[in-house]
């Protein structure tokens, strides 16, 4: 029988392969511990395959990635490919994916786990209990939209100048992605834009507001300006449970959201494509959100927590094993609770440990919570 578990892993660059490593420590304990066999494959991307294969992301992984039912992407870049020109570097082998796979849907989680409570710069009391998915448009809007450029005129000073465009269908399928998340946690869409000053926010309003309408009814659905937005995730971020927004908007406001948890270091990400009208399958990639952290590759410290946490992603998202998901996520929870932190997380009082003890850690619990 065909597996529909085909996995495409592309470690990358920096502690990419560190922390991807102690992802496969978690699939080999699924594999012994719940029987569920993955069909893996691996490929090259970013700065490794440019020194392999000359190109951040070759043809044939962009096939591969293609053919996978979900990609758990590490991280690209670092020093030695810095001076190489734009178009040859390796971020843009994830540009390349994001782009060839037609992922349009970013989603990153901003969950503030209690034993990290203090690991963020805003109060306790403000940021516990904190869980807030914020889904990103990630292949239109001003990123993308022409006329775009720099031009000189005729006085000799400089212009520069984007466009802002969403067409009705991106801001739909966009907007499905959020409602369908949000039916599946607290029920509640909040919606950004600037309808108020923007003629493409004005219509990211109509459109948000008819699918909601005529599809999700049963959905909360709250408008609010940007700028609104990004004060109340620092005043009062609990009242948020989907943060929904335009590829500018979302990219600022998941950052932000990002910040109330204080580390970097354990934040997953997803990337979705549209759902296939036959299969009823969609492209994914599963990444988290910190790069190749060249500063502290090859030293062993470098915190796994993002990776598994994206992998937990992966397997609720792609594979609907929403079980083994919440089992991982408990097991990262149980090994923060009980003391064990990497460099970047280090608190006062804790057990400093490296990237593989972290992920052993992780294994332990695994098999803890399912004894
Ligand atoms: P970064 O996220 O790599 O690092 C920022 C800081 O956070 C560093 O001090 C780093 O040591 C620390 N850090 C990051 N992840 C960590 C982890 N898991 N454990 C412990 N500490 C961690 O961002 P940067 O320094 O701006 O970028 C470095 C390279 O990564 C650049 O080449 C950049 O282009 C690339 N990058 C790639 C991606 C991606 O692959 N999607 C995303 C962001 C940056």
């Amino acid at each position: 029988m065909p597996s529909n578990k085909k996995l495409l892993i592309l470690p990358g660059d920096g502690i990419g392969p560190e922390v991807v490593r102690e992802v496969r420590r978690v699939i080999d304990w699924m594999d012994r511990r719940r029987a569920v066999t993955f069909e893996i494959d691996e490929g090259l991307v970013g700065g490794s395959a440019i020194d392999v294969e000359g190109t951040p992301c070759s043809d044939a992984t962009v096939a591969k990635a293609k053919s996978a039912d979900a990609v758990l992407f590490g991280s690209v870049g670092g020093p030695k490919w810095d001076s190489l020109p734009f178009e040859q570097r390796p971020e843009l082998g994830i540009l390349r994916l994001r782009k060839d796979l037609g992922l349009f849907a970013n989603l990153r989680p901003a969950l503030v786990m209690d034993p990290l409570v203090d690991a963020s710069s805003l109060k306790p009391d403000i940021v516990r209990g904190v869980d807030i998915m914020v889904v990103r448009e990630s292949t239109g809007g001003v990123y993308f939209g022409e006329p775009r450029g720099v031009e000189t005129l005729p006085d000799g000073k400089r212009r520069g100048f984007d466009t802002d465009v969403y067409h009705e269908d991106e801001i739909a399928r966009v907007a499905r992605v959020a409602f369908d998340l949000a039916r599946k946690r607290r029920g509640k869409v909040t919606s950004v834009e600037k309808a108020n000053v923007m003629q493409s926010g004005r219509l990211w309003r109509a459109v948000v507001g008819e699918i909601h309408k005529a599809e999700y009814a049963d959905v909360q659905l709250e408008n609010m300006y940007a700028d609104n937005c990004a004060m109340q995730l620092c005043s009062r971020p609990k009242q948020f449970d989907v943060i929904l927004g335009n590829n500018l908007f979302g990219d600022v406001l998941s950052d932000l959201a990002a910040a109330l948890t204080g580390s970097l270091g354990m934040l997953p990400s997803a990337t979705l494509g549209a759902v296939d009208p036959t299969t009823g399958k969609r492209h994914a990639l599963y990444e988290p959100i910190h790069g190749s952290a060249p500063d502290i590759a090859g030293k062993g410290i470098a915190n796994p927590l993002a990776q598994i946490l994206s992998f937990a992603m992966l397997l609720r998202w792609s594979f609907g094993m929403e079980e083994d998901a919440a089992l991982v996520e408990q097991a990262v929870g149980k090994v923060l609770a009980g003391g064990l932190r990497t460099a970047d997380i280090m608190q006062p009082g804790m057990a400093r440990v490296g990237t593989t003890v972290m992920g052993e850690a992780v294994v332990r619990e695994l098999d803890k919570l399912s004894a």
